[in-house]
């Protein structure tokens, strides 16, 4: 099989209305069927309220509310022929096997040969679900299990059956990698697979500790979320999320299916979590669990587990936690936490004591290697570091050894590797330039390599095995091999200043004399939120004018040099990508961007304008003043790479990359091909404007309509630039326009309410309407 035709999706609950929806996002036609609705005539109603629900989410399932368009509801009685015509059939149905099974009957009878079958299950056995159908539907039966929100979260864990076809595997594990974007990690058939086996264990010894040792539900939170490099989810808001009743099923499958498990009894649901369910208080589903929203307000209560009535949360304080915060470096951090003797540090070390032992525990298992249960708790459940990754972070000897004086015991196998003399799990091996990483392979005593994984590239590794031609604090150019250089964006959140600026000019000369082209990637999660907002308003206050009209200057350069630099640029952007980091991509021969990507101008919020010549690209590149002014204005930023298409953001010509892993290659392969016969063109002398100082932008009923009065201030500045200005002239050239947007951008600097809205984001992150 090459392409799917159309996918069915059986069951459009949480799960299944959400992978429908990222099939769609992916451009494949989706049959979304569900059971006949009891209570309203539309048979199909639930599975449109499936679509209306993912529809509302948010952050949203969808790239664009016009991909609904692919899907089509329909329910299992009318319908079930139509699954005669598609290629894949996802089953996510309530987690119940006979439930399962039984539509799995009624589809085998339907079905194609040939066609793809797959459970989503969380935890059912794949042998259990597939037992006594026949040998051709084996063949093409396995798990594939996404994790909640399928678009958002990187797993999806593949289970193959004992039977199942390996070209049905490599074609469905091939499609989710590149077609959806998702990190494929492979299970057996074990319960709960390995993210949620090795999650759930992770919860549930929180939950022991909190109860043992008498710490708050916030409590527990504030220790198991940023702080030690987890999602702000961190504990139980994640059980609220996924559903305590949901947590409940996880649990009680480890104990009923892993009789063998020597820490089964911790998978036995404490006494407040079962009154909780018992309660129907099940989470963010039913409105209340952990936590629950009071009053106009939405004021934020938590559940006290001891009593089971619900408090306003309490700020919690642990002072030696508070000064671990300021150590940016995770491994750092991690270490002086443990270490510290705390009630903080106590929590903690219990925690990782046991999550550390169980996983290592789990080999061979629920894995052959540490390598996919490291992957599936990154990209599952979002940790910073999986766990044989953090054990490496707070010291693999130490680790051990603090474990053993304490009681242990060590799992014979990683004794065998202490007296291997094995310092770590993971290590450098780097060969000549080449990037090469080793794993210790718990079952056989040896380090072996982690595979290559081709059209991933990773940059850390590369930047061990072969140095940086240049760098400093703010950015570094590498060489990714076959002509193309790499100018990497780091240092606090990306942000551009005066280091990424000059690394800017190093790569054009660098690029010029020795590569075909040069990419511009970001590390961490954001490609670049814009420039330090906090100097432009020290200098603001300062009245420094001529530092903020200097800097603003010199990223105008910047990114003019960019734009006509004799190789071509090609930017590769993901994430939040605004302001000047925007900027920096308009400036771009083209641009590889991920799939999610969030990029526009929220200037006007913190009461500026674009000046890093952003105003004039976007005048450009939509050639209509109006829109500019209204996208630029109005704060608009993309919700995907496909809405930011629609918006105009990114032009026809440049390349989405649905597998955040595949972005850096995905943009050295679009670098090389425009590379032949790039021709850079020079600055544009002739762009035309209304030359009417921007009256016409700000007529009444026009886009010009704002909120406040100093809305209509920041709209008047950015009129000016893009209506044209001095008024008459009729044609600008590009520095003419940088020049408007540095002077508007000046004087908006100069007004105290600029000012109070820079200081305002500052300090809470949220846009003020003075
Ligand atoms: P859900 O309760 O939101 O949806 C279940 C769907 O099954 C509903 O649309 C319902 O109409 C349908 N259904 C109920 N009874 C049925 C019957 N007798 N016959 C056919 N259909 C019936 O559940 P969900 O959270 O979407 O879970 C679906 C599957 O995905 C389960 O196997 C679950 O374990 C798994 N899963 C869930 C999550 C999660 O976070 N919710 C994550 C990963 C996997």
């Amino acid at each position: 099989m090459q392409t799917l035709r159309r996918v069915a999706v059986l069951g459009a609950g949480t799960m299944g209305s959400r992978i429908a929806a990222h099939f769609a996002n992916a451009g494949v036609p989706v049959l979304l069927l569900d059971i006949v609705s009891p209570v309203t005539p539309d048979r199909n109603a639930t599975a449109v309220r499936g679509i209306d629900s993912a529809l509302k989410q948010r952050p949203g399932a969808f790239f664009t509310a016009e991909r609904t368009a692919l899907l089509s509801p329909g329910n299992f009685e009318d319908d079930l022929g139509k699954i005669g015509e598609c290629d894949w059939i996802v089953e996510a149905v309530v987690e119940n096997l006979d439930v399962k099974r039984a539509l799995w009957r009624k589809v085998a009878g339907v079905r194609s040969n040939g066609s793809i079958v797959s459970t989503n299950t969380s935890g059912i056995p794949l042998a259990r679900i597939a037992e006594g159908f026949s040998e051709e539907f084996r063949r093409h039966f396995l798990g594939t299990h996404f994790f909640n929100p399928p678009r958002y979260l990187h797993l999806v864990e593949m289970i193959p059956g004992a039977e199942t076809d390996p070209e049905v595997l490599r074609f469905t594990a091939d499609f989710c990698d590149r077609r959806l974007g998702k990190g494929v990690v492979l299970c057996k058939d074990t319960p709960n697979f390995i993210a949620n086996r090795i999650g759930s264990f992770f919860g549930a010894t929180a939950c022991k500790i909190m109860v043992e040792d008498g710490y708050t539900v916030e409590e527990v939170d504030a220790l198991t979320g940023p702080l030690i490099g987890l999602p702000n989810s961190a504990t139980f808001r994640l059980f609220d999320i996924v559903g305590l009743d949901v947590w409940a099923l996880v649990f009680g499958n480890v104990y009923q299916l892993a009789p063998d498990d020597p820490w089964r009894e911790r998978f036995v649901p404490p006494d407040f979590l079962t009154k909780m369910i018992e309660s129907g208080w099940l989470g963010e589903k039913s409105g209340q669990g952990f936590y629950k929203r009071v009053g106009k307000e939405k004021e934020i209560h938590a559940v006290d587990w001891k009593t089971l009535e619900y408090h306003p949360a309490r700020k919690v304080r642990f002072p030696a936690a508070e000064e671990a915060r300021k150590i940016e470096e995770l491994t750092g951090r991690l270490r002086t936490l443990v270490s510290s003797g705390d009630r903080a540090s106590v929590f903690l070390w219990k925690l990782y004591r046991d999550y550390l032992l169980y996983a290592a525990g789990r080999l061979p298992e629920i894995s052959n290697r540490i390598v996919e249960i490291d992957r599936a708790m990154r990209w599952g459940y979002a940790h910073n570091l999986g766990p044989f990754e953090l054990w490496d972070a707070l010291g693999f000897e130490n680790t051990a050894r603090r474990i053993e004086r304490e009681g242990g015991p060590l799992p014979p196998r990683v004794e065998a590797m202490l007296a291997a003399g094995a310092k770590s799990f993971y290590r450098a091996a780097d060969e000549s330039g080449r990037p090469r990483t080793e794993y210790f392979d718990l079952t056989a005593s040896v380090y072996r390599e982690v595979e290559e994984r081709p059209g991933v590239v990773e940059l850390a590794p590369l930047k061990r095995a072969r140095g940086v031609l240049k760098g400093n604090a703010g950015a570094s150019l590498i060489d990714l091999g076959d002509g193309v250089l790499c100018l990497e964006l780091h240092g606090k959140s990306n942000l551009l200043g005066h280091d990424q600026i000059e690394m800017i000019h190093a790569g054009i000369k660098e690029a010029k004399r020795n590569f075909e082209a040069m990419i511009v990637a970001g590390v961490g999660e954001n490609f670049c939120t814009g420039t330090d907002l906090a100097q432009i308003l020290t200098r603001a206050q300062n009245r420094n004018w001529s530092e903020i009209d200097g800097f603003i200057g010199r990223l105008q350069q910047a990114n003019m040099a960019l734009k006509y630099s004799a190789r071509s640029v090609i930017a590769a952007p993901y994430g939040r990508t605004s302001g000047a980091g925007f900027e920096l991509a308009l400036h771009s021969a083209r641009v590889q961007a991920s799939a999610e990507l969030y990029a526009g101008f929220l200037e006007t919020a913190v009461g500026l304008i674009p000046a890093g010549g952003g105003s004039k690209e976007m005048l450009l590149r939509l050639g209509d003043a109006r829109k500019a002014f209204e996208l630029i204005g109005m704060a608009r930023v993309s919700g995907s790479s496909e809405e930011a298409r629609s918006l105009g953001l990114l032009r026809i010509e440049d390349g989405v990359t649905m597998n955040p892993e595949r972005l850096i290659a995905d943009a050295k392969a679009l670098a090389l091909s425009v590379a032949r016969g790039y021709e850079p063109g020079a600055p544009r002398n002739d762009i035309p404007v209304a030359g009417d100082g921007g009256e016409s932008l700000m007529e009444p009923g026009a886009a010009g309509e704002r909120e406040t009065e100093y809305d209509l201030v920041i709209a008047r500045k950015l009129a000016l630039v893009l209506g044209g200005s001095p008024v008459g002239r009729r044609m600008l050239s590009e520095q003419d326009l940088l020049d408007l947007e540095r002077e508007g951008f000046l004087s908006l600097c100069g007004d105290p309410k600029t000012q109070e809205r820079i200081e305002h984001m500052l300090r809470t992150g949220k846009p003020l309407h003075n």
